[in-house]
């Protein structure tokens, strides 16, 4: 197997650690922090082949996998986007393991300056990888130092200052960098265009969720109906890291309340434990909607405001509780902000208010001047 390089940690975030501390005990559900969770990592797809879902992103990976091999060259540059848990660090484990290449991991937060990256762009291997997690989060001025890397494999050093400074060219192997970003639009266009095959992962469909549950609690030697692996598919917010940590929890729960083997009646007892409801929501995604719908009155309100009154940083929710929500239409975003959504109000329970919050969206002079 290539080798597997971590050449700088992933730098924690502070506002979203104290987010995950708060969470503690629930569910692990923003990117992993570090050191990575072994069992996770034992779930983790290695190959093409055990990808499940995403067909058509896999479908076009298996094309530029197969080309590259022909032409004996490195990979294109990829681009994954999508919210946290969909398989961005999956799919570039697997290129790496598919290719045989060296495989390095870093984040675009721990690339403060122009030589942090350095290290990295002298050794590539000729066909290696580099995965630059939260690549939207890269300063400028490294994100501007990379783009000759990526059009010509060369780094423009500048030696000495002033009238006696020189920039030299210092040419490169020829290596792949594949980018992850959960926020696709703070990408800048410069950098964008320098990817030549974006690939954006939705959220999966219970089916897959199923299948990803079912392989995973062989891979754990614990027994699960299928059943009862429908019923966590339908309650992990289409996320197969959650799909996951749920199932780890139920295990657990199987072994010290009953025989191990998982039913749909233990399934559905673990999850009340840990307070996921039958939408698979737990109570930060309720608590999102109850402060939308009870301090702001069903929006529009921005997201800053939300994450202040919920004391959680703006990124976890912009990448965490949001984008689950936006798809199952609990809310909605507008140009004003968002607004909580008629199913929001009866998930919760809550009478909907006579004017429907969802006619705002084509009309919010409405609110206004009602
Ligand atoms: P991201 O990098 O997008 O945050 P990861 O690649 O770390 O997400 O995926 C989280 C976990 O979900 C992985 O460890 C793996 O077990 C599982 N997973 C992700 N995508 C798939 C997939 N397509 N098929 C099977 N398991 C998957």
């Amino acid at each position: 197997m290539a080798r597997e390089v971590k050449i700088t940690g992933k730098k924690p975030d502070d506002d979203r650690e104290r987010d995950r501390e708060a969470r503690a005990g629930a569910d692990a559900r923003a990117d992993d922090p570090a050191p990575p969770d072994p069992v996770e990592e034992k779930l983790r797809p290695q190959r093409l082949a055990e990808i499940i879902g995403q067909r058509a992103v896999a479908e076009r990976l298996a094309i530029a996998l197969a080309a590259a091999k022909k032409r004996g060259e490195p990979l294109p540059h990829i681009l994954f986007d999508g919210p946290p848990g969909l398989g961005k660090t999956t799919f570039a484990g697997v290129l790496h393991n598919e290719l045989g290449v060296e495989l390095s991991l870093t984040s675009g937060a721990s690339l403060d300056k122009k030589m942090d990256v350095m290290p990295y762009l002298t050794n590539a291997a000729e066909g290696s990888i580099l995965f630059i997690d939260e690549i939207h989060r890269l300063p400028r001025a490294v994100e501007e130092f990379i783009y000759p890397v990526m059009e010509d494999f060369r780094v423009d050093v500048v030696l000495g200052e002033g009238m006696a400074a020189r920039t030299i060219n210092l040419p490169l192997k020829k290596f792949t960098i594949i980018g992850a970003t959960t926020r696709s639009g703070m990408l800048s266009s410069p950098l964008r265009e320098r990817f030549h095959m974006h690939e954006h992962l939705e959220f999966y469909e219970p089916e897959d969720l199923a299948r990803i549950i079912t392989v995973n609690a062989a891979k754990l030697r614990v027994e699960i109906s299928p059943e009862a692996a429908w019923e966590l598919a339908g309650r992990s917010r289409g996320t197969p890291r959650i799909a996951n940590s749920r199932l780890r929890w139920v295990r657990d729960y199987a072994i010290a309340r009953a025989d191990g083997r998982i039913d749909v009646a233990i399934a559905e007892d673990a999850l009340a434990m840990q307070e996921i409801d039958s939408e698979g929501m737990d109570k930060q995604d309720r608590r999102y909607l109850d402060t939308l719908i009870r301090v702001f009155k069903g929006g529009p309100t921005g997201a800053e405001a939300l994450a202040a009154t919920m004391t959680l940083s703006v990124d976890t929710i912009r990448d965490e509780v949001e984008p689950y929500l936006l798809r199952r239409e609990f809310v909605v975003r507008t140009p004003r902000g968002r607004l909580a959504t008629a199913s929001a109000y009866r998930h919760l329970g809550l009478p909907v208010p006579e004017r429907d919050p969802e006619e705002d969206l084509l009309d919010p002079q409405r609110r206004l001047f009602p």
